[in-house]
């Protein structure tokens, strides 16, 4: 039984008080030992208070992104152990518009994978595939490739750690959400890669996540799906009402 795994990603919105204000706002509405794993990923700017204002409630952490060295000289940017400092337990790795937007490689991502393991985070790792590619029946090659670059030489206990978010980039933002179906079958094609790197106890153990436009009104649906552990919620986390329902889905 996998527990299952409600992640909002906020991208570049919330200043530190609006951060710590939603926060307390969010643990008034969740009930006393909840069997889910809340996750909240703020700007940087906001991680320290948001950990702070998070601990002892059961909110975990996560920073957007990192950068694979431990440090140096490397101007704007944040490496893994400063964040594990700071109180996150995750980092989104991966995500399209850190791909599309920033240009960042699958080998940037795979180095970025191994930094966040190697300083005790557990990386978000997040694949999917354009509309282009799904239209020309590529999802399953696209997110194969994926997985294999990202996980590549990994150990079975970092593979272990690591949570999959099922991103198709063509619901990203656009209020156009894979249906459960699609949902599942990417999904259950995930965990079945997964088994090929590593073997059927972990695969079966391994959280993957969908992420494209979950809101409350179809976390329900998708949920329902065997192989939708979670989900990553972008816009739809930044309303505490909205996050706390999507948090309780049925
Ligand atoms: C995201 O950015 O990871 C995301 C899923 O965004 P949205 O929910 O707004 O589509």
């Amino acid at each position: 039984m996998i527990k299952p795994l409600i992640a909002g990603n906020w991208k570049m919105n919330k200043t530190v008080s609006e951060a710590v204000a939603f926060v307390k706002q969010l643990r008034e509405r969740l009930p006393a030992g909840l069997d889910r794993e809340v996750v909240i990923a703020p700007p940087y700017t906001a991680l320290p208070a948001v950990a702070g204002e998070a601990r002892g409630t059961g909110i975990r952490v996560a920073a957007q992104n990192l950068h694979w060295e431990e440090n140096g000289a490397f101007t704007g940017e944040v490496s893994a152990g400063m964040l594990a400092d700071c109180g996150c337990e995750y980092v989104l790795v991966g995500h399209s518009e850190r791909r599309t937007l920033f240009g960042e490689t699958g080998e940037v991502i795979h180095r970025k994978i191994r930094a966040a393991l190697s300083a005790g985070l557990k990386p978000i790792f997040c694949i999917g595939e354009n509309l282009a590619e799904r239209e020309s029946d590529k999802t399953f090659s696209i997110l194969e490739g994926q997985l294999k670059e990202g996980l590549k030489n990994l150990s079975f206990d970092d593979i272990r750690r690591t949570v999959i978010a099922y991103e198709p980039v063509w619901a990203i933002g656009t209020g156009r959400t894979a249906s459960p179906e699609q949902a599942q079958e990417a999904h259950a094609f995930i965990r079945r890669v997964i088994e090929k790197q590593s073997d059927e106890k972990i695969s079966g153990l391994l959280p993957i996540l969908y992420g494209g436009s979950v809101h409350p009104g179809n976390v329900d649906s998708l949920m329902a799906r065997p192989d939708v552990n979670g989900v990553l919620v972008g816009g739809a986390s930044l309303d505490v009402e909205s996050f706390a329902r999507i948090i309780m889905f049925k």
